[in-house]
């Protein structure tokens, strides 16, 4: 008989997993990391390929379909591929997908193609070098590019662009990456800055919002209508041009959180497991897959975590605490 599935006291049913494999990334965005003296959990904290894919296979007999693999920058993760491999062979995985910043995507893409990943978001906020350089502080743009040109001719479906929308900064970037993505069959993510940056300047009058750029894409270049049909508990809201050339979408966090769809847990690079990006608290299972627990101990560890997840973040009231992790150290 299946498990019944992961259910939290709202009512939501969780059947997304993702799982950062590293909190190391080879570029230092400001929204995430700070530029020097990053603090990196220590080699042997690490979960190792055998034990994300037991916590994985575990999760998938709970009702977890669909895996994420961040970071971090998943790719710097050594021979990534193999994970992929074991993942990508669990009965019961419907959807495995990655998310990357894109710049080592000429060197990885093919391999990580063979090993089955097909779905891909690819982080790029602008193109233009100059503001890529001080977004990332560093100059990989032409990388970047030349991995989605690469993850297109292997076939990879579908890709997507995360492009997180940064008010007096990124404005310049909505319409020509509009247009890129429009241009070359690829669906951009616009996504409101959160405060999750490791430096903690976030602030209100930093977010460009997803309102915003709906009027300069409409403006700009074609007439947008929001998708009716599309799954309720997927967190970008959608939106189609009414030509039918492409789709964008908006991952709208601040300005219109759904939490109240939420269907995720995230697994640490460190193997602590959270209930939501912006948990206070979160669960350590690691002493649990390295002390010799059983499947159904580490069952009930997730099951508990589930059961006491909040109803939802509170950016949007004077209540609100980031959490003590930046996004590079929880995985985005
Ligand atoms: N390094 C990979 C990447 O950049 O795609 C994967 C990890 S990264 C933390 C995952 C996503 O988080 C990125 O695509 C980026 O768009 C997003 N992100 C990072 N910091 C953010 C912030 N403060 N607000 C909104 N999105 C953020
Ligand atoms: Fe690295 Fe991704 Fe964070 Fe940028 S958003 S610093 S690429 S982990």
């Amino acid at each position: 008989m299946p498990a019944a599935p992961l259910i939290d006291a709202y009512g939501r049913i969780h059947d997304n997993l993702r799982i950062s494999v590293t909190d190391r990334c080879n570029i230092r965005c400001f929204y995430c990391m700070p530029e020097t003296e990053v603090q990196f959990v220590p080699r042997a904290e690490i979960l190792s390929f055998e034990e994300m894919e037991r916590f994985a296979r575990i999760a998938v007999t709970l009702g977890i379909t669909k895996l994420r693999i961040t970071g971090g920058e998943p790719l710097l993760r050594k021979d990534l591929h193999l994970l992929i491999r074991k993942l990508a062979a669990i009965p019961g995985v419907a959807d495995l997908a990655l998310t990357t910043n894109g710049v080592l995507l000429p060197q990885l893409a093919g391999p990580l193609y063979e090993a089955g990943l097909r779905r891909i978001n690819i982080h790029l906020d602008t193109l233009d070098r100059e503001r890529f350089l001080r977004i990332t502080r560093r100059d990989d743009l032409d990388r970047v590019l030349e991995g989605i040109a690469l993850c297109r001719r292997l076939g990879y479906h579908p890709i997507k662009i995360n492009a997180v929308a940064v008010k007096n900064l990124t404005e310049p970037d909505i319409v020509p990456l509009a247009r890129f993505g429009r241009e070359n069959g690829l669906e951009v993510r616009f996504i409101e800055f959160m405060p999750l940056d490791a430096e903690r300047r976030w602030d209100r009058g930093q977010v460009l919002l997803a309102d915003e750029i709906l009027e300069v894409l409409s403006r700009g270049i074609a007439p947008l209508e929001e998708i009716p049909d599309r799954d309720p508990r997927a967190p970008a809201t959608e939106y189609r041009y009414a030509d039918g050339l492409g789709r964008i979408g908006f991952i709208a966090s601040v300005s219109r959180p759904f939490c109240l769809n939420c269907n995720r847990i995230r697994l640490t690079a460190d193997g602590h497991l959270r209930y939501c990006l912006f948990a206070i608290e979160e669960t350590d299972v690691k002493p649990l897959l390295r002390g010799g627990a059983d499947d159904g101990q580490i069952e009930e560890l997730i099951r508990a975590a589930v059961g006491g997840k909040w109803e939802g973040h509170e950016i949007n009231s004077a209540r609100f605490i980031p959490p003590p992790r930046p996004m590079y150290s929880i995985g985005g």
